[in-house]
């Protein structure tokens, strides 16, 4: 694979911004993470066409970043190409029937805010959680039974090497933090259904909602949200609790002693630290409770 060849056939174009060696600690609300070999910011259909079609002919593997708000990438770094979808990607549009069109790129918090002005519900569960659309599309944000799959009327995904398809959202199996989209289709953009309401009530639904993760959740420090999955009708942060390990530390990283589902980097926390962690709280838990639990954070660049 040549990610130099790929570099250099892709530099110099103007509907994207092509970098070596980015430190992807710079994308990551964790604000951990070493570079990429290869980093792409994406702003238009084309750029992304033919980005994806240099690094198929030079054998670069690659991956799409949102705003890297699930994400805990290694300290040695990813060596393919990291994607941003931005410019075209970014914009959204609402349609006379109540729906919301939006790009992957849009920003989630954006889209929360703009249908509260339109006076448009349903997209309320979203506020307070950070990054774009097409991650929350991808992860199936919300909360534990409220999801943004629910509202999905349709989505526009890219299968590289094949062309664009439309998924109706009936289509897809929308789970707890888990969706049927295939992880090699890049989502373009997705169509969501959302209901007339005043708009002094979804303020009021979003502002409790907001509320709430600040009396709970540590937003003052960096993190990935949540690290793992809850399991059926348990709560991962009692989990973790009833192990000791709140307050728990390891470098620069800690198990929140507010939630002890969240991770928090106090300050230099490298992924190691926040990798030993997890699996410090996950065998705990696994010897306490005999419960194997599942990463929610994505991982990047530790190998397979
Ligand atoms: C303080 C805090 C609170 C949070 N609270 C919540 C919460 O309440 N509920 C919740 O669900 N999550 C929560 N999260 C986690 C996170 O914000 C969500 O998972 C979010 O949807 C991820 O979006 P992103 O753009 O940052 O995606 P990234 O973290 O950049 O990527 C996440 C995954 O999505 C994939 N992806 C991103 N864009 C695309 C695309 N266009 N096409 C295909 N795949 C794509 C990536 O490859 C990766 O596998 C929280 C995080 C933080 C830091």
């Amino acid at each position: 694979m040549s990610v130099f060849n790929a570099y250099m056939t892709l530099s110099g174009a103007v509907d994207a911004d092509v970098r070596r060696d980015e430190r992807l600690s710079r994308h990551t609300t964790y604000r951990i993470g070493g570079p990429a070999a290869l980093f792409v910011a994406a702003h238009s259909y084309a750029a992304l066409a033919r980005t994806l079609s240099v690094l198929a002919a030079e054998g670069v593997e690659w991956v799409i970043l949102g705003k890297g708000s699930n994400l805990l990438v290694a300290d040695e770094g990813y060596d393919g190409c990291v994607i941003t979808l931005d410019g075209e990607f970014s914009r959204h549009s609402f349609g006379e029937d109540g729906t919301l069109t939006a790009g992957a790129g849009a920003s989630l918090a954006r889209l929360v805010n703009d249908a509260l002005k339109a006076g448009l519900s349903g997209l309320e569960p979203c506020a307070g959680i950070p990054g774009t659309l097409g991650g929350a599309v991808s992860m199936n944000a919300g909360t534990r039974r409220e999801w943004i799959g629910g509202l999905v009327r349709d989505v526009v995904v890219l299968r590289p090497g094949e062309g664009m398809h439309r998924y109706a959202g009936s289509e897809i199996e929308w789970g707890y933090r888990s969706t049927s989209l295939p992880t090699s289709e890049i989502i373009l953009e997705a169509t969501l259904e959302l209901k007339p309401a005043s708009p002094e009530r979804i303020a009021e639904d979003v502002d409790a909602r907001l509320r709430r993760r600040r009396e709970r959740q540590p937003l003052g420090a960096p993190s990935c949200g949540s690290v793992f999955r809850n399991p059926a009708g348990q709560s991962v942060g009692a989990l973790i609790e009833s192990c000791g390990l709140k307050g728990a530390t390891c470098g620069g990283a800690q198990i929140s002693p507010e939630h002890a589902n969240f991770i928090v980097n106090r300050g230099g926390a490298t992924a190691a630290d926040v990798i030993s962690l997890i699996s410090r709280a996950h065998d705990a838990v696994r010897d306490r409770f005999g419960i194997d639990l599942l990463c929610e954070v994505k991982l990047l660049g530790f190998g397979a």
